[in-house]
């Protein structure tokens, strides 16, 4: 599983400009009851956004248009959401970590310690090499098809097309 930027004409949410290329921009993953939603801003605009919950933002780079080679979405990016995510209990938010959680042992990011069992849940206990410390994700019971519909909507949100060239996990 790898997540590429996704490419086509992305325009800033306020002023409505098409990104220019090589044009650094800014997204924000803004959490509103319960929904994530992603907007563009050109930096012109970023002071101008006003108030909203802000779970989270990052910064792109438009790619050049003849470039051949696509690009990585930022593992960073992966990261800090599945960082910020850890307390969630709501279960779209579970799926979504689990998913993350993935993708991150792929990067070795993360690293499978062991499972166990608790309450009903299952949880891979997962150490973050970067950070030298251990944490814990409820692995849910999803079927093939449903880990490929988070991953969709994981890369709908953070403007990536997700590519399954190895399996999904
Ligand atoms: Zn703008």
């Amino acid at each position: 599983m790898e997540w590429y930027i996704n490419r086509g004409s992305k325009v800033c949410f306020l002023c409505e400009r098409t990104f220019a290329e090589e044009e650094i921009y800014l997204s924000v993953l803004y959490d509103e009851n319960n929904t994530f939603t992603r907007k563009d801003f050109c930096l012109g605009c970023w002071d101008k956004k006003g108030e909203g919950n802000i779970f989270s933002f990052w910064k792109t780079k438009v790619p050049k248009k003849p470039e051949t080679v696509q690009r990585y979405a930022k593992i960073d990016v992966f990261y800090d959401l599945f960082n910020k995510l850890e307390n969630e209990t709501e279960l779209s938010r579970i799926n979504f970590r689990y998913v993350l959680s993935l993708y991150l042992m792929r990067k070795k990011v993360l690293k499978l310690r062991t499972t166990h069992k608790s309450n009903g849940n299952e949880y891979l206990v997962l150490h973050n090499v970067k950070e030298g410390k251990d944490t814990e994700v409820i692995k849910p019971h999803l079927s093939k098809e449903e880990v490929l519909a988070v991953t969709d909507e994981i890369g709908r949100l953070v403007n990536c097309a997700p590519q399954f060239s190895v399996g999904i996990t």
